[in-house]
């Protein structure tokens, strides 16, 4: 069954998170980026309100939402800013790998203390030297007893500079690759751990990002996530639910863009009318609105197939890929159409512009979702049509003849260079149009 329409929950969790976005963080947005200072309190406010980590299951305290839910919520709060979207929505990123796994424990410690409590939840594969190229990380896990030493620096992290607690990815030994990634929950106040300063960045500064250094922390056994050789796959499973999320980032932004520039087009008069009348601007908005609602459509079927437990990852990539990329343009086309004022840090595009560049670079490049979208369709795809080599061709040629007499009767061979199909009991001695031996024609009829 195929069915497009939001519960009544949906759209209830919808209008709420939608006026939290406009009450709460749509009128301080842009004076903390300016400050470059993301505010803890909206944070708060949003776990208070019950956005924050809605995902975490029933069974430890948490509102058991879907990822479906999750891209609704997300894409108001993004609508209003997407950079408190990254940081109020970085907990179910620092999460995902912990309800992925099956370490019950540790759901039962640290997801039961997060859905009751306001307590931050960070994610680090990345470090100063990778970060597309997860399976060369090099912070150090050393096996000792039966935990492991952390060595070594995570970079980029965002809420690194807030978290209580962290899910680190390390290597026992960064020669062999992917097998030797593991996974762990670290806490903030162990011995050892170091947060740097906040990174200045150009958008999404109202999200903190921040290094992470380890000198001989001790992660006991029960912090354990993902042993050597388990880490990557966990990593990997982990951006196919959170890369639907970047895609409603991206909707929501783009959206919020769109009605920027409808709003502004409308008012905004040239040549004795407004450039809403004129038919390059209002194309211009069917474009940017067609993107809207083609990344909203791409990244809800990519949720809701993590939903379904559908394998997703190719969705995911599309979602993120598509959305990002599409609220680029979208952003950039409002600019257009706000011209020397869009230019200005008075009106929010340029805002808009400089948070949504950001999605198009973390949880994976777009170069990355391009590789792995272009590695599925030229190997593991299955193509519905038969192979150009079995293509079933049938002429009719005499239209006089019945017709399931004439497929009846014919024979037709294909010359496999250049298409020519031949109609005869036998193949013909070599191809009128490319000479290609007759030997090498296949019978492509009976099929
Ligand atoms: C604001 C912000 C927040 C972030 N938050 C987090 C976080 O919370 N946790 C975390 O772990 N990381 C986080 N990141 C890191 C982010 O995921 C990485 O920046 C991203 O994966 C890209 O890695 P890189 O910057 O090292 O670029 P690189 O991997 O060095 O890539 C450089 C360029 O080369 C391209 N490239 C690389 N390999 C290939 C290839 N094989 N084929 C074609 N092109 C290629 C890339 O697409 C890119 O254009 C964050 C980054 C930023 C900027």
């Amino acid at each position: 069954m195929l069915n497009f329409s939001l519960s009544e929950k949906q759209m209830k969790l919808q209008k709420k998170v939608r006026e939290f976005a406009r009450k709460e963080i749509l009128p301080v947005a842009w004076f903390y980026d300016e400050l470059d200072k993301p505010p803890l309190s909206i944070l708060r406010k949003s776990f208070d309100a019950g956005i924050m980590n809605a995902d975490i299951p029933t069974k430890y305290g948490g509102k058991g939402y879907g990822l479906v839910e999750g891209a609704i919520a997300v894409e108001e709060i993004a609508a209003a800013c997407s950079g408190l979207a990254t940081s109020i929505f970085d907990n179910s990123l620092g999460m995902a790998p912990i309800m992925i796994s099956n370490k019950e424990h540790i759901k039962e410690k640290y997801l039961r203390e997060i859905a009751a409590n306001f307590k931050l939840m960070c994610f680090a594969t990345s470090e100063p030297t990778m970060g597309s190229d997860v399976a060369s990380m090099r912070c150090k896990a050393t096996k000792d007893g039966d935990g492991y030493i952390l060595n070594g620096t995570k970079y980029w992290v965002t809420n690194g500079g807030y978290a209580d607690y962290m899910t680190i990815f390390a290597t026992v030994d960064a020669q062999s690759k992917h097998k030797g990634i593991c996974a762990f929950v670290v806490e903030k106040d162990w011995e050892g751990v170091r947060i740097g300063k906040h990174i200045p960045k150009m958008g999404q500064r109202t999200s903190n990002t921040a290094g992470i250094n380890f000198k001989n922390t001790r992660v006991p056994k029960e912090n354990i996530l993902a042993e050597p050789g388990e880490g990557f796959v966990l990593a990997m499973k982990t951006f196919d639910r959170t890369r639907p999320i970047i895609g409603s980032f991206g909707v929501g932004a783009a959206r919020s863009a769109l009605e920027f520039a409808l709003d502004y087009a409308k008012r905004r008069h040239t040549f004795g009318s407004p450039i809403s009348a004129n038919q390059s601007i209002q194309f211009k908005l069917a474009e940017m609105y067609m993107k809207v609602e083609i990344a909203r459509l791409l990244t809800w079927k990519a949720a809701w197939e993590i939903d379904q437990t559908i394998k997703t990852n190719i969705s995911a990539s599309i979602a993120k890929l598509y959305a990002s990329e599409a609220a680029l343009q979208v952003v950039s086309d409002a600019l257009q159409i706000f011209a020397g004022y869009g230019y200005t840090r008075m009106y929010p595009i340029e805002k808009l512009l400089r948070d949504v560049r950001l999605l198009s670079i973390y949880e994976g490049t777009s170069e990355i979702q391009h590789l792995i979208l272009s590695g599925h369709i030229t190997g593991s795809y299955q193509p519905i049509m038969p192979a150009l080599d079995d293509l079933p061709i049938f002429r009719w040629d005499d239209q006089d003849k019945d017709f399931q007499e004439a497929m009846d009767s014919q024979t037709a061979w294909r010359c496999p260079m250049c298409g020519y199909i031949h109609v005869g009991d036998e193949a013909p001695d070599e191809c009128p149009y490319c000479f290609v031996a007759g030997k090498n024609f296949k019978k492509v009829w009976p099929a």
